[in-house]
């Protein structure tokens, strides 16, 4: 199976998605990665879910990357006895310790650390700002605040207080147990939510001890700050819009995404732009012309993946919106526009052999008649360096390693395939030239670009471009050994 566009989709995962028909289904329309978010379900949901997707990615032959959202120092308030409360402007409302459900005066906010750090007069935000609540008087275990902004409350909203540094650990233990059974598990990424530093990045990578790869989620007014630094630990990014909006005023966001998305693709590392890509199709079956024109603009400025929230885990039409979001993708790609502003932002770096060898694979796919460039890639970086390069043609990732297939599958225009490990390079051909074939990249009449490291399976080590015709006669009839 193959897909009809360069931009990855990924869908989370949720009560409207949680059984083997619309998981299936959301991978036919076009889901290349599944988010599993640890902040709702239980473990034994997870697994299960985990468990639909490797039997889906079993059944169809596609690697399948898996994405396991850790929640972070996200605070969030408790639940209410009748489920949600609306706040009046101008009313008081209080938030506590008291683990007691929650009614229209007060609610259980579980984090001592925060009434620590709240002063009279810091504002607290409620459900992605919807709510905005200010401090009139706190202590220890409570805070009596002012609702300046009403709305509806409801279980589990999550809380942000944007001008007060919190003493918050990057991993609170829930996230440590999360962790340990993501990693248990089998998940290929960990996205961590609320970073604030590369010392919240590196302390993650050390937990995970090389199980899964580690995506940063980009959301606090610190992690911009210091977003390079981030990045340079990172082996991806996600622009989470969603906190980052509410943290900061929401006309920040855009620059900030050009600018992350940008950055990413200079370092050959996957950026997904996320959160409310197709918000009303949670109710919706169609999208609003401003949903569609986002999609359509991440995707123009060369963004990996674009994701999907509540649309696939929580709304009415999860399978329309991962629907609407592919054929947005292939209408963009088709645009000679698309060509014009991913070569326009091309960030080529030619240090390295890789670098020259991934550059030169473009090229000659692009000057000449070339249907696919196939590369083997062990540890994934060169198939990494080959999708910076944005090319017109569809790249194959061929390699022996599932891990490394399954990582791929979040990055920009990859076709992942496994391989046998090779030992010749004839061998290599003739692998590539059938997966090639086999997905309908190319036909008997066609040539593809070939590249890999000689010798095999020893990371880094591309050092060989070839082109090659796609019938086997002739390769055995030319190929050097
Ligand atoms: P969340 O992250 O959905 O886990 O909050 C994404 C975002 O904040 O945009
Ligand atoms: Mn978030």
């Amino acid at each position: 199976m193959r897909r009809l566009r360069n931009v990855k989709i990924v869908a989370t995962l949720g009560p409207a998605s949680d059984d083997y028909e619309t998981i299936r289904g959301l991978f036919e329309a076009g889901a290349d990665v599944f988010r599993l978010n640890m902040s709702h379900g239980d473990h034994s949901e997870i697994a299960a879910r985990h468990a639909i997707i490797r039997r889906i990615e079993k059944e169809t032959g596609r690697p399948i990357a898996i994405l396991a959202d850790l929640q972070g120092p996200k605070l969030r308030v408790g639940r209410f006895a009748r489920g949600e409360e609306e706040l009046k402007e101008g009313q008081t409302f209080r938030l506590d310790l008291d683990p007691a459900e929650g009614d229209a005066r007060r609610a259980n906010l579980p984090h001592p650390e925060i009434f620590a750090a709240l002063r009279p007069g810091a504002t607290l935000l409620v459900n992605d700002g919807k709510i905005e609540l200010r401090v009139r008087d706190c202590g220890d275990d409570f805070a009596e605040c002012e609702v300046i902004t009403g709305g509806v409350i409801s279980d589990r909203k999550g809380v942000n207080v944007p001008d007060v540094v919190l003493p918050l650990a990057a991993l609170s233990e829930k996230d440590r147990r999360d962790l340990e059974f993501a990693c248990e598990l089998g998940v290929d990424w960990l996205a961590l939510s609320f970073v604030q530093r590369a010392a919240d990045v590196e302390e993650a990578r050390a937990l995970a001890a090389g199980r899964a790869f580690i995506l940063s989620k980009i959301e606090k007014p610190a992690a911009v700050k210091d977003f390079d630094a981030i990045l340079a630990v990172s082996d991806g990014i996600m622009v989470a819009r969603g906190d980052l909006g509410v943290e900061l005023p929401v006309q920040n966001v855009p620059p900030i995404q050009k600018r992350l998305v940008h950055a990413c693709r200079a370092a050959a590392k996957p950026v997904i732009v996320a959160t409310q890509m197709l918000e009303s199709m949670v109710d919706s079956p169609v999208p609003t012309r401003a949903e569609v024109s986002d999609v359509a603009n991440a995707i123009y400025e060369g963004a990996d993946a674009v994701m999907l929230s509540a649309e696939s885990a929580a709304g009415h039409y999860p399978l329309e919106a991962v629907t609407t979001m592919n054929n947005v993708a292939i209408e963009v790609e088709s645009d000679p526009t698309y060509r014009e502003l991913l070569d326009a932002a091309a960030t080529g770096s030619k240090r390295t052999v890789a670098d020259a060898i991934v550059s030169a694979a473009r090229e000659i796919a692009e000057t000449t008649d070339i249907k696919a460039i196939c590369c083997f890639s062990e540890s994934g970086t060169t198939a990494l360096l080959t999708a910076r390069e944005r090319p017109k043609v569809p790249i194959i990732a061929l390699t022996s390693k599932i891990r490394t297939a399954r990582r791929l599958a979040l990055s920009w225009g990859m076709h992942c395939v496994m391989t046998g490990e090779v030992e010749r390079f004839k061998m290599a051909v003739v692998n590539a030239v059938r997966a090639a074939r086999s997905a309908g990249f190319a036909t008997e009449a066609d040539q593809i670009v070939v590249t890999a490291g000689i010798p095999f399976n020893q990371p880094g080590t591309t050092n060989i471009l070839r082109v090659a015709p796609c019938e086997e006669r002739l390769i055995f009839n030319t190929d050097p050994e």
